[in-house]
């Protein structure tokens, strides 16, 4: 192996490492997919229209804030905020 081998796979594992700190911080909701009856009240209210409902399952984006809304509407109790 040479030093530029070495060199592009510390990028790749920097590249890795950052796209990893990226998911941690979208993930603001988590969406029970047991409980969740798809009734699409929760995408209904989110203010910043990251909600989506995608055949059987909510999709979240990286627009939402954590506000809360979606949990407090969902009448199964299948979001939880992550703060
Ligand atoms: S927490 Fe607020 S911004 Fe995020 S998905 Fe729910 S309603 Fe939308
Ligand atoms: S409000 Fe609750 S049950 Fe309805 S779609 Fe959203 S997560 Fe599912």
């Amino acid at each position: 192996m040479s030093a530029k081998d070495i060199k592009i796979k510390t990028l790749l594992g920097y590249v890795k490492l950052y796209n990893l700190n990226l998911q941690v911080m979208f993930v603001s909701i988590e969406v029970n997919r047991y409980k969740c009856g798809y009734c699409g009240a929760c995408v209904g209210v989110c203010p910043a229209g990251a909600l989506e409902l995608v055949e059987t399952w909510i999709e979240v984006d990286e627009t939402c804030s954590s506000c809360g809304r979606c949990a407090k509407i969902c009448p199964v109790g299948a979001i939880m905020v992550i703060r």
